[in-house]
């Protein structure tokens, strides 16, 4: 079914706030993904007009070799239903379906200059980290980012921690494109529901959950329970602390803010007690902290399945989620040829 928001909106309805936002297919999703983005996408897809996209051609600047591509689409499709996105209320659909991302990419690519984009920390990480294949497009990510996000001339982009470099230079490159062309696009603002950006730790302590770094410190969705055991038990722990009250060190802190993501109220503030009165011993908040977890993944991993096996379902899904999206993208594109002067005719 598709829904076309315009025509469902009463008039004298306030217009819904546009919302955008996408994830990679580059490997199983994991709780960075869920609690920095989907966690959002399903509380927003009540009241925003939102567009969600797997990130196929971002994913392409570092996995260039597509064997696992389909898979990995269809795996971020799966996820992101499992955990509860409704592809009838959003459009869920892929960033390669719908091609006038890549004409929004090639105007804005002549607003974005050299020198800020190769400041961009993303950039120099990932340079760092594969330096046979620092491609051009690995240099304008942030562009296609851009484009993506202001296809939709969305104004909330519900995004963990990591990308607000990347919204800031979206904001950049979406006010030049207005000074230059005249007002086209909002500005726009990740969004947490006016709380911090999030940013879900590593097991490690070391830098953030990821798709692909350190798989034994990344807790994914589709871990079995005894896999997330082993995971939790083995976070970075010390003998604990010697004096009432005393800060936490960053592999604690982790902990503890991974105990808020999942576990109770009482749960928390009985760790933090122990902690501040120094009986704490971590043996046990790493067991509940483990149990907890496990309720949490268990449910979504068991959906997923089923909905893997659905094919014919998630081809209907892209291509309704690419019908809404395509709509959308047409009007905005219109605006944007007659701003910048495309029109001979
Ligand atoms: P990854 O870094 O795992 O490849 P993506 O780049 O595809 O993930 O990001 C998809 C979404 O998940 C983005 O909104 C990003 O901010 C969010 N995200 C990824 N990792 C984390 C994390 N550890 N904590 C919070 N949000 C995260």
């Amino acid at each position: 079914m598709t829904i076309d928001f315009h025509y469902l909106r009463h008039p004298m309805e306030k217009k819904k706030e546009i919302v955008m936002s996408g994830i990679r297919p580059t490997g199983f999703l994991h709780l960075g993904n869920y609690f920095g983005a989907i966690r959002n996408y399903v509380k927003m897809q009540e009241e925003f007009e939102c567009y969600f996209m797997v990130a196929d051609l971002h994913s392409l600047t570092t996995h260039p070799d597509t064997k696992e591509l389909k898979a990995n689409v269809h795996r971020v499709l799966a996820e992101n239903i499992a955990c509860g996105l409704d592809p009838d209320k959003v459009a869920l659909y892929c960033q390669s379906h719908v091609h006038e991302t890549a004409e929004l990419y090639l105007y804005l690519n002549m607003l974005a200059y050299k020198g800020e984009l190769e400041k961009t920390t993303t950039f120099k990480d990932k340079v760092r980290l594969n330096p046979q294949n620092v491609n051009a497009g690995l240099l304008t990510y942030p562009v296609l980012m851009t484009a993506d996000i202001i296809l939709h001339r969305a104004s909330y982009v519900p995004v963990g921690k990591d990308q607000e470099q990347h919204l800031e230079m979206a904001r950049t490159f979406a006010n030049r494109f207005n000074h230059r062309y005249g007002e086209v696009f909002p500005e726009p603002q990740a969004f947490n529901f006016n709380q911090e950006l999030i940013k879900v730790p590593s097991l490690d302590g070391a830098g953030k959950m990821s798709k692909s770094e350190n798989q034994m410190a990344t807790l994914y969705l589709a871990d079995e329970d005894e896999m997330i055991r082993k995971k939790v038990m083995k976070a970075k722990t010390d003998s604990g602390p010697t004096e009432p009250d005393s800060p936490k060190p960053d592999y604690i802190e982790n902990i503890f803010l991974l105990m808020k993501l999942v576990s109770s109220a009482d749960v928390m503030q009985k760790f933090e007690a122990d902690y501040n009165n120094c009986s704490i011993r971590y043996g046990d908040m790493k067991k509940q902290l483990a149990e907890d977890m496990v309720q949490f993944i268990a449910p979504i991993r068991n959906n997923v399945d089923a909905i893997l096996n659905d094919e014919k379902g998630l081809k209907q899904i892209m291509e309704q989620g690419a019908e809404k999206a395509n709509k959308s993208a047409h009007t905005t594109m219109k605006l944007v040829r007659e701003a910048i002067g495309l029109k001979y005719y």
